[in-house]
């Protein structure tokens, strides 16, 4: 069995189609949806992250900023640049790239968001309300993967949906919004014993653990739907040899960058057991990003009452 590829890419597009509808209206009743983007330091990955974002808010009609501080940028300065965002009130939606350079504490400042501009659903508040089942802005990537799940019509309630991760910005929300469909949900992480034995048991696998081709065939049942958010950067030619045999477009790839994007999942092996696979690239980083869109363009509207 070869299992269905899940076009992430599709489900966005049709997602965009859907923000830039909703951003005509809101120009109609004299409404411009702005976000500001804060990026500090000098990530490659984050760069592009954010670069993308830009262009993305760009094709659908919303104002987008980028603040780019240095990676010396002391706590006073980015709480100040929050804050002066915040009081602005012609900013609707406020994201802060993650991660921080150390010694920046992430959730310090996330902390300071106006959780009326928290497009990223990561302020306690929008925390709080995603777990009570009410939720207002929900982070970008596992809102991402439900719309794709809901595109294909992958049945939710009553599935066993195992989440490999239990970051705040993708496991746990992931795991909410997947109860909340009435999966009966199990969270992994590095202290999980026997991780392919629990992950075997799932009809839905979503793997967010950031560790390149983790899961394996042996940790997947067959005829379960794999959706793979992992993105990691492998520079490792006998790694790509392994994970894509003869595949040149791979290969020249990390000749040229000097690295290729790898998900969390062994895709050629998996396919061959799984009903239906996401894949990396093309899979839920699409998506991601139009759910901060979408987000944006909610939080215009809410905030200035069109
Ligand atoms: P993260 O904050 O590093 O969290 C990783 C989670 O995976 C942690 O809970 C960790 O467990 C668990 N984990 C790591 N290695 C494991 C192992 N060997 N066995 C079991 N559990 C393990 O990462 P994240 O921010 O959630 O991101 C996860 C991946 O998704 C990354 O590759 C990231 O680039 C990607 N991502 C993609 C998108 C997209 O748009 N496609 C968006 C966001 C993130 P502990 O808690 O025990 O440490």
């Amino acid at each position: 069995m070869s299992a269905r590829i899940l076009d992430g890419a599709a489900v966005a597009a049709a997602i965009r189609e859907r923000v830039a509808g909703l951003v005509r209206e809101l120009a109609a009743r004299g409404v411009s949806p702005r976000l500001e983007v804060i990026l500090v330091g000098d990530d490659p990955a984050s760069r592009s992250y954010v670069a993308s974002k830009g262009k993305a808010c760009q094709q659908v009609g919303i104002r987008s900023a980028t603040h780019a501080l240095p990676a010396t940028a002391s706590p006073a300065e980015l709480s100040a640049l929050i804050r002066r965002l915040n009081g602005d009130p012609d900013v609707d939606g406020i994201l802060l790239q993650m991660p921080l350079p150390k010694p920046l504490d992430g959730r310090t400042f996330l902390d300071l968001i106006d959780p009326s501009k928290d497009v990223d659903g990561l302020h306690p508040l929008n925390v709080g309300l995603l777990h009570q089942g009410r939720p207002s802005f929900v982070p970008c990537t596992p809102a991402g993967v439900i719309e794709l799940l809901e595109a294909n019509a992958v049945p939710l309630a009553g599935c066993r949906a195992v989440v490999l991760g239990r970051s705040e910005i993708v496991g746990k929300p992931m795991a909410a919004l997947l109860l909340a469909r009435h999966a009966t949900v199990t969270l992994c992480h590095t202290r999980t014993r026997d991780l392919a034995a629990v992950c075997r048991e799932a009809d839905l696998l979503v793997a967010a653990a950031g560790r390149a081709a983790l899961v394996t065939a042996e940790h997947v049942k067959r005829g379960a739907v794999v959706i793979d958010v992992g993105v990691n950067r492998v520079d490792d030619a006998a790694l790509v040899a392994r994970l894509y045999p003869g595949d040149s477009e791979r290969a020249a790839q990390l000749a040229k960058r000097g690295y290729t994007l790898v998900g969390d999942v062994d895709f050629n092996a998996v396919r061959e057991v799984a009903a239906a696979i996401t894949p990396v690239p093309g899979g839920i980083g699409p998506l991601t990003i139009a759910g901060l869109l979408q987000n944006t363009a909610t939080a215009a509207g809410r905030r200035r009452g069109a």
